[in-house]
């Protein structure tokens, strides 16, 4: 039987109705959460990534303070207006859109952010804590992907979980959450990468299979066991005529072949993408009750 898609435009929908009933219901406290986003230079793929950030903002309800800052911006300047927005009251989540150009220092940037303001969860204070097991703002997509398993009624405690891809934004953070003694955790999980030896033999024995390899076709219908979960992080631009554009997306999975052998799959896109930003969202209204003195 086909699996069932996970829908993760309904499931991003969902939750960010609920964030903006959460928002309305601050506001009447005098809370506004506000998030800063600096973007440096012009790259078109950075542009409309901030750009789909500002409006997820607006239609919450979420003060977005905008900084577009040109490409020959020094690294003073930019560690400057960081700094600003640490000690502005108005912004309780700072974004800088990455990558930045070549001739700035992205780790420096990165420990420049107040970790209280740190929505993003990349400051290695946040990635400590989250190690440890401390309340932190958990980084956006491995949060989503979470969150996109309990929307489904994946039972994540005790399961078999295999991660293709071991990067410090996605598989790793990913499979620390997930093995966390919390509601969000209590996994059993492998981490594989290319010098994985035979990746089928990982893959095979997994309850649920997270591609997260940035490689078309990483995992095939015969690499996963009957029933499985599987999560497609993958987000690779292939050349397609067809299209106005001249290429589109598609993730990291064969998804023809293996929504024929898995329970529940999402597709690419529409899957993991649209909970990336609801994240950052929840991440920046959390910080904005932290703040207020709400949580603690
Ligand atoms: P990355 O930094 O390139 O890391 C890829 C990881 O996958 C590496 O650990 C690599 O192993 C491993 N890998 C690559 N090919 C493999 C193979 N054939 N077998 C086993 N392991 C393999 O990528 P990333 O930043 O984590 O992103 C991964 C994918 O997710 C990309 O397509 C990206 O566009 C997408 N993504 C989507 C979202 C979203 O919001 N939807 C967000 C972030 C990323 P080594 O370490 O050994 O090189």
């Amino acid at each position: 039987m086909a699996a069932k898609i996970i829908d993760g435009r309904q499931i991003a929908a969902d939750m960010r109705t609920d964030l903006k009933a959460e928002v309305a219901k601050l506001a009447k406290k005098g809370i506004v959460p506000g998030l800063g986003v600096i973007l440096v230079g012009d790259d078109p793929a950075s542009k409309s990534y901030v750009t789909a950030k500002q409006k997820a903002c607006s239609e919450i309800g979420i003060y977005s303070d905008d900084n577009r800052l040109p490409g020959t911006t020094s690294q003073k300047e930019l560690i400057a207006l960081i700094n600003k927005m640490n000690k502005d009251p108005k912004i309780h989540g700072i974004l800088t859109q990455v990558p930045l150009p070549e001739h700035l220092d992205e780790s420096e940037v990165l420990l420049a952010i107040d970790p209280d303001k740190d929505v993003d969860g990349f400051h290695p204070i946040n990635v400590g804590k989250m190690m440890t097991g401390q309340k932190a703002f958990l980084p956006c997509t491995p949060h989503g992907i979470v969150q996109l398993l309990i929307h489904s009624g994946v039972k994540i405690e005790g399961a078999n979980i295999v991660i293709v891809g071991r990067s410090n934004i996605v598989g790793k953070p990913l499979a620390n959450i997930l093995l966390q003694k919390s509601p969000l955790g209590n996994a059993t999980v492998t981490v594989c990468h290319t010098r994985t030896k035979n990746l089928a033999e990982h893959t095979k024995r997994a309850d649920i299979v997270i591609a997260a390899a940035g490689c078309p076709n990483t995992i095939t219908a015969d690499m996963i066991k009957p029933g499985a979960v599987v999560i497609d992080v993958g987000n690779n631009r292939v050349e397609d005529p067809t299209k106005k554009t001249g290429f589109r997306f598609i993730g990291d999975v064969d998804f023809e072949h293996v929504k024929e052998k898995a329970s529940l799959i999402t597709p690419v896109p529409g899957g993991v993408g649209p909970m990336t930003i609801t994240m950052l969202l929840y991440n920046t209204v959390e910080s904005a009750k932290r703040a207020a003195g709400l949580l603690k």
